[in-house]
C-alpha cells in the first residue's frame, strides 16, 4: 500500500527557483575532453584506441572490463592525444582516455530499433552495450540492475523523478521538455518484467511535471503516475520504496528483494535511447547553480567535457565562490579543483557564496536530539558520528550504522552544524570496503 511519504527527513531551502525555468540549454564543447575509465562501480572499462588514433562521435573507446562494468564512448571527434592519469571530482588520479576535439562532431551511423519487436535478451544486450550506468550519481551498470535473479518476482519498476536533492532542477527540464523519451524508456524497461507496474514517482512540488505524466500515460495501463508529499530524501532508494509501495527494505536488502526496481529520471531517457535509437550514453544534464553563478540553469552536456566550460557557459562567477560542490548541498562533496572531466554520474555543480558557506561553521553538540528525529534511517546520527570519530567501527555496525542512507538530512538540522553525515559517510565506507576485500 502506497504511503507517499516517509518517517523522519527535512524541509530545507531547495534554491530550485534559480535554474528552473530556464529551459536546457546545450553547450558545445571546445578543446581537449578527458573520459576517465572508472566513471561507474565495478571494473574500470578498458582502452580500446591508443595514442595517435582518429575518433568519431559515437565511437567505443573502452569495452567493459567485466560484467559489472560499462564501455566508454567518444562524445565529440577528434584524436586520441593521449591515454594517463588525471583528476577526477572526488579528488583522485583515474586513468583517462584524452581526446583532442578536433570540433567537426562527425558521428558514426546508429541503428534504430523497435522495442516490441525485441527479445528481452536483445534489450539487455543494447543497454549494456551503450554503457548506461545510473545517472542519479551511484553510477551502478544498468543492465546489471536490471538482471536481477527472479524477473518474475518484480512487480514494481519506480521512475524516480522526486528530485528532491535542493537546487538540482535537470530531471524537472526534462519531465517537461521530453517526458515522452521517460514514458517510453519506462515501457522499454517493462517488456523485461511481465508482472511489473511502472510508477513515475514525482514529487507534488512539481505540479506540472505531475499534470503532464498523467495526461500522456492516460491509455498506458501499465504505468502510474504517483505524487508523493515533498520532502528531503524522498528521492532516496528506501524512502522512495516506502513511499510509492509500502515495502521496506534495509542496508542488507536489494530492492529487488522487495521487488522493486528503481531507477532515475536520466537513466530511463538512456535507455530509450540505447534501445529506441541505438545511440550510446554520450550526454547528461547537468544543473549548474548557486549565487555565486551568473547565471544558473541546466545544460545538455557531452561526457568528457571540463567543468571550468560549463561554469563559462553559465555567465562565470558572479562572485569568487567559497566552494564548489559537486552535486547537491545534501549529498554532494566539495571540490577543490574546477579542472575536472563531467562523466556519466555527474549531475550539478553548485556554487556557494562565502556568506552561505560560513553559516556552516561547526561547534559542540548540545544534546538536542534534532538529528534523531529527522534520521530516515532510524539511527542516532549524533552517536554514530562520535563513533566513526574515533574510529569504533565494531561500535558503529552494532549501532545500526549501516542503515544509514548519507541523506544528509542530520547535518543540515544541526543547529550547532556538526558534520554529522561527513563522519557516517567516511566510516561507512571504510567498511564497505573492506567487507569487499573480504
Ligand atoms: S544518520 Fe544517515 S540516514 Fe540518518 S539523517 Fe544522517 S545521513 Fe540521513
Ligand atoms: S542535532 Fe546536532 S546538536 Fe542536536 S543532538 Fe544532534 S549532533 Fe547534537
Amino acid at each position: 500500500m502506497a504511503k507517499l511519504t516517509f518517517r523522519g527527513g527535512v524541509h530545507p531551502y531547495d534554491g530550485k527557483d534559480l535554474s528552473k525555468d530556464k529551459p536546457i540549454k546545450t553547450i558545445v564543447p571546445k578543446g581537449e575532453m578527458v573520459y576517465p575509465l572508472s566513471q561507474h562501480i565495478g571494473a574500470p572499462a578498458v582502452p580500446v584506441v591508443k595514442k595517435g588514433d582518429k575518433v568519431l562521435a559515437g565511437q567505443k573507446i573502452a569495452e567493459a572490463g567485466g560484467f559489472v562494468s560499462a564501455p566508454i564512448y567518444a562524445t565529440v571527434s577528434g584524436t586520441v592525444k593521449t591515454i594517463e592519469p588525471r583528476r577526477v571530482v572526488t579528488g583522485d588520479m583515474v586513468n583517462s582516455i584524452i581526446i583532442d576535439n578536433d570540433g567537426l562532431f562527425e558521428e558514426v551511423a546508429y541503428t534504430a530499433h523497435n522495442p516490441e519487436k525485441l527479445s528481452k535478451k536483445e534489450i539487455l544486450d543494447l543497454i549494456k552495450e551503450a554503457g548506461v550506468v545510473g545517472m542519479g550519481g551511484a553510477g551502478f551498470p544498468t543492465h546489471v540492475k536490471l538482471s536481477p535473479k527472479e524477473p518474475d518476482k518484480i512487480t514494481y519498476v519506480i521512475a524516480n523523478c522526486a528530485e528532491c536533492e535542493p537546487y538540482l532542477t535537470s530531471d524537472y527540464r526534462r519531465m517537461l521538455e521530453e517526458p515522452q523519451k521517460l514514458i517510453d524508456g519506462m515501457k522499454i524497461i517493462l517488456r523485461l518484467f511481465d508482472n511489473a507496474q511502472g510508477i513515475l514517482a514525482v514529487e507534488d512540488n512539481k505540479p506540472d511535471c505531475v499534470e503532464r505524466l498523467t495526461e500522456l500515460t492516460q491509455n498506458e495501463s501499465r504505468i502510474m503516475v504517483a505524487s508523493l508529499k515533498t520532502k528531503y530524501p524522498q528521492g532516496a532508494e528506501r524512502q522512495l520504496i516506502y513511499a510509492t509501495t509500502g515495502r521496506e527494505i534495509n542496508s542488507s536488502m536489494l530492492p529487488a528483494d522487495a521487488g522493486c526496481v528503481v531507477d532515475n529520471v536520466d537513466t530511463i531517457v538512456a535507455v530509450y535511447h540505447a534501445v529506441a535509437e541505438g545511440k550510446p550514453l554520450m550526454n547528461r544534464i547537468v544543473t549548474v547553480t548557486g549565487d555565486a553563478v551568473n547565471d544558473p540553469r541546466n545544460f545538455y552536456v557531452r561526457i568528457g567535457m571540463n567543468y571550468h566550460d560549463l561554469i563559462e557557459e553559465a555567465g562565470g562567477f558572479k562572485t569568487e565562490p567559497e566552494k564548489v560542490v559537486s552535486g547537491g548541498p545534501m549529498m554532494g562533496f566539495a571540490l577543490f579543483d574546477l579542472d575536472v572531466p563531467t562523466t556519466k554520474t555527474a549531475s550539478a555543480l553548485l556554487c556557494l557564496t562565502k556568506d552561505e558557506v560560513s553559516a556552516m561553521e561547526p561547534s559542540p553538540c548540545i544534546n538536542c536530539g534534532r538529528c534523531v528525529d529527522v534520521c530516515p534511517g532510524r539511527v542516532v546520527p549524533r552517536k554514530l558520528a562520535v563513533l566513526a570519530e574515533h574510529g569504533d567501527e565494531e561500535a558503529f555496525v552494532a549501532n545500526d550504522g549501516m542503515e544509514c542512507c548519507e541523506c544528509g538530512c542530520c547535518s543540515f538540522v544541526c543547529p550547532a552544524k556538526r558534520q554529522l553525515t561527513q563522519y557516517i559517510k567516511s566510516m561507512r565506507k571504510t567498511i564497505l570496503g573492506k567487507k569487499k576485500k573480504a
